[in-house]
């Protein structure tokens, strides 16, 4: 027989990729030109040249043999230390080639957190709102996923709700910063008190409580600011990073896992998740993109036209009247619709082929997201049409 859980989650299938895949049937009705959609974030610009032109040469000059091999389960042994070397000079945290998994994209990474510091039953708290695939994420892993509500003032923590939550099950906190899908960026005292706080819980509760940082927008940041990293805050913390974003090689599945030197078994981390590949197949990540991210690991992709289109549609929103946080980086944009339900509010904004995503499952109702990551073009030729739907549905807003 089938599996029943997994053919019961057909029912509840992604609303981003139904959203997706109505705005491409849209398109061949109309044009995909006539189509707004600001549904799925998936980079809009093309990879960085110098991975085009590392991969192209490794194919051209490297013996296959060498590069089209299995991966060594940690990851290739030299792109592991270029990744620790890359990180220790930015973030001035002295890790080690031993302190770096390859993984295939921040799924990959999470999969093998998750499972490295959870035992089935123990709880792991993330804050809304949140990435909705943390749900199957976390709860596959037989954890049990708790969410914090958000702060909706600036899409901080809400430490009060935080601390209702907390109890001694909790093994892990999971943070998302730059956020997906509010767009902002935690400050440094967020991060600060955030440590404090953990350290006090785990000394109260005399276990380990891990931050997990999922960190795929790192380096999608506004206004020329640097994104507090959080690992500098706490030392039993997990950094998960992705190539998907920065480099805009989502299709190629690479990223990794940076444990904290100072974090709980620093030294063999790595090598326990060696041991979880074995039993959720995310193994071996593709040896070519390994090679490939590891010639441009400082660089990225141009990413300047996201925050062109932020800056564009945080304005037309503001002049709109609507609640929203100005983003520092990713993006996405997260306001308030105009009626408490998001869902009826994303359907009216469907008539006028602006595709927007209801929050309900990032744990906001009430909210929607826009992922902007389409040309600019495109996001001024959909601002008078924003502005027709609005005045002709609330007109009395
Ligand atoms: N985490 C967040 C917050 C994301 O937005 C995404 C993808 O959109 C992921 C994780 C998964 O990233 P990857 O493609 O690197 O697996």
């Amino acid at each position: 027989m089938i599996n029943q859980k997994f053919k019961a989650m057909l029912n509840g299938k992604s609303v981003i990729r139904e959203l997706s895949e109505y705005a491409t049937a849209r398109g061949a009705e109309i044009g995909y030109e006539n189509v707004f959609d600001y549904s799925l974030g998936n980079p809009s610009v093309p990879c960085a040249q110098g991975y085009t032109d590392a991969v192209i040469k490794m194919h051209q000059e490297k013996d296959p043999m060498e590069i089209h091999g299995y991966s060594p389960s940690l990851g290739n042994t030299e792109v592991r230390r270029i990744v620790a070397e890359s990180l220790s000079r930015r973030f001035g945290i002295p890790y080690e080639t031993k302190h770096i998994f390859m993984a295939s994209g921040a799924a990959g990474a999470l999969a093998h957190a998750f499972r490295l510091v959870t035992e089935p039953g123990d709880e792991i708290v993330v804050f809304a709102p949140f990435f909705p695939e943390y749900r199957p994420y976390i709860t596959d892993t037989g954890a049990v996923m708790r969410v914090v509500p958000a702060d909706f003032e600036a899409f901080q923590i809400n430490f009060e709700a935080f601390d209702e939550i907390m109890n001694p099950k909790v093994m892990a906190v999971l943070i998302n910063t730059p956020n997906n899908p509010s767009g902002v960026v935690y400050s440094e005292e967020t991060l600060i008190k955030l440590a404090a706080y953990l350290n006090k819980k785990q000394e109260e509760y005399g276990h380990d409580i891990f931050l997990i940082s999922d960190e795929p927008y790192r380096e999608i940041a506004f206004d020329g600011k640097e994104v507090p990293y959080p690992s500098r805050y706490y030392d039993n913390s997990i950094s998960c990073y992705s190539f998907s974003k920065s480099l805009s090689l989502p299709g190629e599945r690479i990223g990794y896992v940076a444990f904290n030197p100072k974090c709980t078994d620093a030294d063999i981390d790595a090598v326990i998740c060696t041991q979880i590949s074995r039993g959720i197949g995310h193994n071996c990540p593709a040896a070519t993109a390994q090679l490939g991210v590891a010639e441009v690991i400082d660089e990225t992709s141009d990413l300047s036209v996201y925050e062109t289109n932020m800056n564009l549609l945080y304005d037309m929103l503001i002049e709109l009247g609507f609640t929203v946080v100005r983003p520092g980086g990713t993006f996405y944009i997260f306001p308030k619709a105009l009626e408490d339900d998001a869902v009826a509010f994303c359907n009216k904004a469907k008539k006028y082929d602006l595709i927007l995503v209801p929050a309900d499952g990032f744990g906001a109702p009430g909210y929607f997201r826009m992922a902007y990551c389409i040309d600019t073009e495109k996001v001024k030729r959909s601002i008078p049409v924003f502005k027709k739907f609005v005045e002709t549905e609330y007109p009395n807003r």
